[in-house]
C-alpha cells in the first residue's frame, strides 16, 4: 500500500516540484531499451554528432585539441569514426578541468560531482541539470532490472553517512520519496551490523544497494546470525568489482541474484546486468563506448582499455575520456530482448595490477581471487607491490590461519610472480578503506608507473 502510495502519488508530487519530468523520461528510457541495437546505434550516432559540434562550438579546449590532430566533427559518419580523435586522459581532465567547461554553461546552474580517484587529488566535474535528470533515470530504469519495484524501500550501504547530509528538505524528501535505510560502511562495526539487520527486518527493504565488499562483509555477518531472514527483491553490487566468492555470499545471505553494476562519479552509470546476469548492458542512453583492444592488458578477445563519451553531458563534455579501467565487450543478442549493447565484462582498474619481476602484468582481480580463496584462515587479503621485487599481502585471519597458510602464500607468489619476487605476510585486524568507504585490494605503484610509460 505504502509502495503504491509513494510510486502513484509521493513521486509524481516531488518530480513535478522539481520540475524535472522523471516519470515521463523513465517511460521513453523504458520504451528505448527493447529498440533494436541498430536503431539505438544510429541514436547513438546522432547524440554523439550533437555533442561533438556543441564541444567544437563551445569549449576552446577540444577545438584547439582536434584541430591539432587534423579532425572535425564533420568527420563522424558512424560510430566507429570517433576513434580518429584524441584520447583525454585523467591527467588531462586534471590538469584542464577549467577549460573542458563549456561556455554556454557558464551562468548556468550545475551539479558538482567530485571523485577522489587513486592519487588522491580530487576532481571536480560540473554536470548540467538536464543532464543530471536524464542520468537519475537511466539509473533508475537499471536499478529495476534487479527485480526492485519503484516505491519500495531501499537499503544502502555506502562510505559517507549520506543520511545525515542535506538540508532538512532533502533528507525528508530521501525519507518519503526514496524510503532508504543506511548503513555507513567506515563505521561497519558488528554492533552497527546488527542494528542495520534489525531494521531490515523490521522494515523490509525492496533493493539492498552497496559497494561489493561492503555487501560481501555485511552477507557474512546475516549468514551468520540472521540467516533468512532477510529478503530484498534485488540486490545491487556497484562502484567496485564484484569477485565470485563475493556473489556466492551474498546471494546466500539474501536468497536473491546479486546484479552487478558499473559506473563512475564522472559519468554515472555506465553498464548494469539485467535479470539474464550474462553481461552487462551498457547505458547506451547516456554514454557511447570504446574498448581499445590491448593484449598486455586483457588476454581475452577484444580486451582493453575502456573509453568513454558522455552523450548528455553539455556543462562538461567529456569525450574520448580514459577512463582507467580494463573491459571485455560482448557481442550477440541478450536473451532479454534489450538491444543496448553489452560488455562481456570489466575485468580491473588498470590501477589493479601488478608487475612480475620479468615484466609481466598481472591482473590483480585474478590474484586476488585466488589469495582469498586459497589461503585457508584468511578472510580478507590485500596484495600491495612496493618494488618490482616484493610483495605485501596483508591478511586478517581467524583462528584456522597456521603455518600450512603461510607456506601456501609462499607456493601461490611462486606460481604467479617466478622465483625473483619475494612475498611478505603482514597479519592484520582489518584491511583499511579509502576515504570514499571503498576498498582495494591490489594497490601496485610501480605497475601504475609501468602502464602509464606505456601507454606515452
Ligand atoms: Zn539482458
Amino acid at each position: 500500500m505504502l509502495a503504491l502510495l509513494n510510486r502513484h502519488i509521493a513521486q509524481p508530487f516531488f518530480s513535478w516540484k522539481a520540475g524535472n519530468h522523471l516519470p515521463r523520461r523513465l517511460r521513453i528510457l523504458e520504451q528505448r531499451q527493447f529498440d533494436t541495437p541498430k536503431v539505438i546505434a544510429a541514436r547513438q550516432l546522432e547524440s554523439l554528432r550533437e555533442m561533438l559540434f556543441h564541444a567544437w562550438e563551445t569549449v576552446p579546449f577540444y577545438r584547439n585539441r582536434w584541430q591539432a590532430a587534423g579532425v572535425h566533427p564533420e568527420d563522424v559518419r558512424q560510430l566507429e569514426d570517433l576513434g580518429q580523435f584524441p584520447i583525454l586522459t585523467k591527467q588531462d581532465l586534471r590538469a584542464h578541468a577549467a577549460e573542458i567547461r563549456s561556455f554556454a554553461y557558464a551562468d548556468q546552474e550545475v551539479f558538482r560531482k567530485t571523485t577522489s580517484g587513486s592519487t588522491g587529488v580530487p576532481l571536480t566535474i560540473a554536470v548540467d541539470r538536464e543532464a543530471m535528470d536524464w542520468k537519475r533515470a537511466c539509473t533508475l530504469r537499471s536499478d529495476q532490472w534487479s527485480g526492485w519495484r519503484r516505491g519500495t524501500r531501499v537499503a544502502r550501504l555506502w562510505g559517507h553517512a549520506a543520511a545525515d547530509r542535506g538540508s532538512w528538505k532533502a533528507r525528508l524528501r530521501r525519507a518519503i520519496l526514496d524510503r532508504e535505510s543506511y548503513l555507513n560502511t567506515l563505521d561497519m562495526t558488528a554492533e552497527r551490523m546488527k542494528e542495520f539487520a534489525e531494521t531490515l527486518i523490521h522494515r523490509p527493504p525492496g533493493l539492498i544497494f552497496g559497494h561489493a565488499h561492503s555487501l560481501y562483509l555485511f552477507s557474512v555477518f546475516v549468514r551468520k546470525h540472521f540467516l533468512g531472514r532477510i529478503h530484498p527483491d534485488g540486490v545491487i553490487s556497484t562502484a567496485m568489482l564484484l569477485h565470485n566468492w563475493q556473489r556466492t555470499a551474498i546471494e546466500e545471505a539474501f536468497g536473491t541474484p546479486v546484479t552487478n553494476r558499473y559506473g563512475c562519479e564522472e559519468l554515472s552509470l555506465i553498464a548494469s546486468e539485467c535479470g539474464e546476469h550474462d553481461g552487462l548492458h551498457l547505458n547506451a542512453d547516456s554514454v557511447f563506448a570504446e574498448v581499445i583492444p590491448d593484449a598486455t592488458l586483457s588476454t581475452e578477445p577484444g580486451g582493453g582499455r575502456l573509453v568513454m563519451t558522455d552523450l548528455l553531458n553539455r556543462a562538461m563534455p567529456l569525450i574520448r575520456y580514459q577512463i582507467g579501467d580494463v573491459a571485455v565487450p560482448k557481442s550477440g543478442n541478450c536473451a532479454c530482448g534489450r538491444g543496448l549493447p553489452m560488455l562481456k565484462s570489466v575485468t580491473g582498474r588498470e590501477a589493479d595490477y601488478v608487475l612480475a619481476p620479468d615484466g609481466r602484468l598481472i591482473s590483480g582481480i585474478s590474484l586476488t581471487d585466488h589469495y582469498a580463496t586459497e589461503i585457508r584462515g584468511a578472510t580478507q587479503v590485500q596484495l600491495v607491490q612496493e618494488s618490482r621485487s616484493g610483495i605485501r599481502l596483508r591478511i586478517v585471519p581467524d583462528e584456522r590461519f597456521d603455518v600450512s597458510s603461510r607456506e601456501r602464500v609462499a607456493i601461490l607468489s611462486r606460481e604467479f610472480f617466478g622465483p625473483e619476487m619475494r612475498a611478505d605476510i603482514e597479519l592484520v585486524d582489518r584491511i583499511p578503506q579509502e576515504p570514499s568507504g571503498k576498498y582495494r585490494f591490489c594497490i601496485s605503484p610501480v605497475a601504475v608507473e609501468h602502464i602509464r610509460a606505456m601507454g606515452q
